[in-house]
């Protein structure tokens, strides 16, 4: 099992700028979904005339499903400034990288939980961690997608783009930089120094 919590309100009003396209993944048994609660503040975004349009469906970790699913919505999907998106952090990478000239972000923090984990079609991982900062990577995990795990990278250890940890692949924090200079937000990496969290870490 894993839990999805909704960020502080103060924290998702101060991430929405402009008007908001909003998705909500509801399908996998295996995670915990605040309906209750994503609904209200959804409710609340709505009433002040900043949502193009609101999305639910299961699976978006599915990026075929989620082609077809967000085809059908592209206009209200290009009508907003960016995406937000109610799911794990596996579904909010899904959708960054599908939409990658967009700004989508995470309005949930994701805590693991003993016994089954579920299955993703996906290469992407989410670690659980329970304070998601793919506001500020740009959808994708420093976490999974660093060897070191670093929330403030990178490490200055990168060769020609690759890990110093793992010639293998790519240095994480090479396609944050990467990924915020496309979406115009290289600006938030002057945010103050994030300092992770462990007290959210692994089991709740
Ligand atoms: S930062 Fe990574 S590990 Fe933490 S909740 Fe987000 S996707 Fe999961
Ligand atoms: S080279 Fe990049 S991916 Fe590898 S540990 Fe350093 S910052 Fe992380």
């Amino acid at each position: 099992m894993l839990i999805t919590q909704i960020k502080e309100k103060e924290t998702i009003v101060s991430l929405v700028s402009g008007k908001v396209f909003i998705i909500n993944c509801q399908g996998c048994k295996e995670v915990s979904f605040p309906v209750e609660e994503a609904e209200a503040l959804q409710k609340e975004l709505a009433a002040d005339g900043k949502v193009t349009g609101i999305l639910t469906t299961d699976y978006i970790c599915n990026p075929e499903n989620m082609k077809l699913r967000l085809a059908k919505h592209q206009s209200e999907i290009d009508a907003a400034d960016m995406v937000l998106v109610f799911s794990c952090g596996v579904g909010v990478q899904t959708i960054a990288e599908y939409l990658e000239g967009k700004k989508v972000c995470a309005a949930c923090d994701t805590y693991a939980l003993p016994g089954y984990q579920g299955v993703t079609p996906l290469e992407y991982d989410c670690d659980q961690c329970g304070e998601c900062y793919l506001n500020i990577t740009g959808g994708i995990c420093p976490l999974t997608a660093c060897s070191k795990s670093l929330v403030n990278g990178q490490c200055g250890g990168a060769k020609n783009g690759r890990c110093e940890v793992d010639s293998n692949m790519e240095c994480g924090w090479e396609r944050i930089q990467r990924r915020l200079a496309q979406v115009g937000r290289l600006d938030v990496l002057k945010c103050p120094v994030q300092v992770r969290n462990y007290a959210t870490d692994k089991e709740v």
